[in-house]
């Protein structure tokens, strides 16, 4: 394989040295161990060049598991160029990386088996540590994954040896994800797991508990953009950024590793400076945490919504408590943008997030008696609507 412009000479992966200390690892499945933090290379997408000096920080922090798929673009190609650069000046380093990459569901077999042998290509493996259903958002992808083109190529791949262990990431229903849980078919799952969005913890804890690897999908940027965090929520998490209380409150839950989307090597810093950071929390931890979600609480004051999901369901499926916990985090933590964001991607991002906005809502009333908080759903939802709902466009023409 050519190598990629730039990689070919002394670079930022020719000192194995990275690689000497010992690392922090927890189980995954029945695969191999993984390091607190995962390299997701979804952000590393102009070059191979990129992506070896973000895999260089990474192998710097300690990270020795990578995450990739195919509809990452050009991602999985550049991940081959650069482990193979890997391999010829640090093969111990090499060895030591566990790969994860993914399949989108739908295809019928032939399709399904062309599509696993061309990301190995890509990537230059012979054998996947990790293969995952990407995106086991609706019953029919679960369908196709449980009993359909979908476990057989899972079957086949497994037995051909061309993959460790099967998995799966989603964004669906709680009841869907505990449904492929329940299949026994999967080692390891990813799943949105947040500070700000506890929902689907206990499933968590449930896969960790039958001996599953759980990943949580970018704790960083779908947590709430914490990166870039407003000033409001830097002095509600002080003496402590944002972004660490949040790391260190799923690293706390037992999660297998949280997977973190690296444009640059200074996106690692914060995985670099917890690469280790396994233990409990901290009692100055814990009372910042407290500190946090009692600050949010006052300002939301009666309005809190607890995300308990007693509300569903909505005959007019209105997305009760995600709505409303985009409304406690722009009002409660001062996450407005963010939330403002999400809310607007909602209905544009088919089967990966909600369909249906406050806007649905036919005040019916129907959820109020079920409200252990006693909320106005009604008249939250359309406060939700006015404050986060984009401006309509206005038209250039006519
Ligand atoms: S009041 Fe609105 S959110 Fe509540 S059940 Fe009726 S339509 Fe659904
Ligand atoms: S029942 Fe009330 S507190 Fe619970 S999620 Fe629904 S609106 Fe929020």
């Amino acid at each position: 394989m050519p190598l990629p412009d730039g990689l070919g000479g002394p670079g930022p992966l020719a000192d194995p040295g990275a690689c000497s200390a010992p690392p922090a690892r927890r189980p995954f499945g029945r695969g191999p161990a993984v390091s607190l933090f995962s390299l997701g290379t979804m952000r590393a997408l102009e070059s191979a060049d990129q992506l070896g000096a973000v895999l260089a920080a990474a192998l710097a922090a300690d990270i020795n598991h990578i995450e990739t798929a195919p509809a990452y673009g050009p991602a999985e190609r550049f991940l081959g160029q650069v482990l193979g650069q890997l391999e010829r000046t640090s093969p111990t380093c090499r060895a030591g990386l566990v790969i994860t990459s993914k399949i989108l569901p739908g295809p019928d077999l032939a399709q399904a088996k062309e599509q696993l042998g061309a990301s190995l290509e890509r990537l230059g493996l012979a054998r996947l540590d990790n293969l995952a259903v990407h995106g086991l958002n609706t019953p029919e992808h679960l369908e196709w994954a449980l009993r359909g083109p979908g476990a057989e190529l899972l079957a086949w791949a497994l037995g051909e040896g061309l993959v460790g262990q099967v998995g799966f990431s989603s964004h669906g229903s709680n009841d869907l994800i505990a449904a492929a849980l329940a299949s026994e078919r999967f080692g390891f799952c990813s799943l949105h797991l947040h500070l700000f969005d506890r929902q689907r913890l206990p499933l968590a804890q449930a896969a960790l508990a039958a001996g599953l690897g759980v990943l949580a999908i970018s704790p960083a940027d779908k947590g709430g953009r914490l990166y870039a965090p407003p000033p409001q929520l830097v002095a509600d998490c002080s003496p402590f950024a944002p972004l660490e209380l949040a790391y260190r409150f799923l690293l706390d839950q037992g999660i297998s590793s949280l997977t973190l989307g690296a444009a640059r090597a200074a996106d690692l810093d914060w995985a670099r400076q917890l690469a280790r950071a396994a233990g409990p929390l901290t009692a100055e931890e814990r009372a910042s945490l407290e500190l946090l979600l009692a600050a949010g609480q006052q300002r939301l004051g009666a309005d809190w919504c607890g995300q308990c999901q007693a509300c569903l369901p909505c005959p007019s499926a209105v997305p009760i408590p995600a709505l409303l916990r985009l409304r406690n985090l722009a009002v409660g933590h001062g996450l407005e943008a963010f939330a403002s964001e999400r809310y607007n991607l909602i209905g544009r991002a088919g089967h990966w997030w909600e369909q249906l906005d406050a806007s649905a809502c036919q005040a019916c009333g129907a959820c109020l008696p079920r409200c252990p908080n006693a909320l106005p759903i009604a008249d939250l939802l359309a406060d939700t609507h006015r404050r986060l709902a984009a401006a309509p466009q206005r038209r250039l023409w006519g």
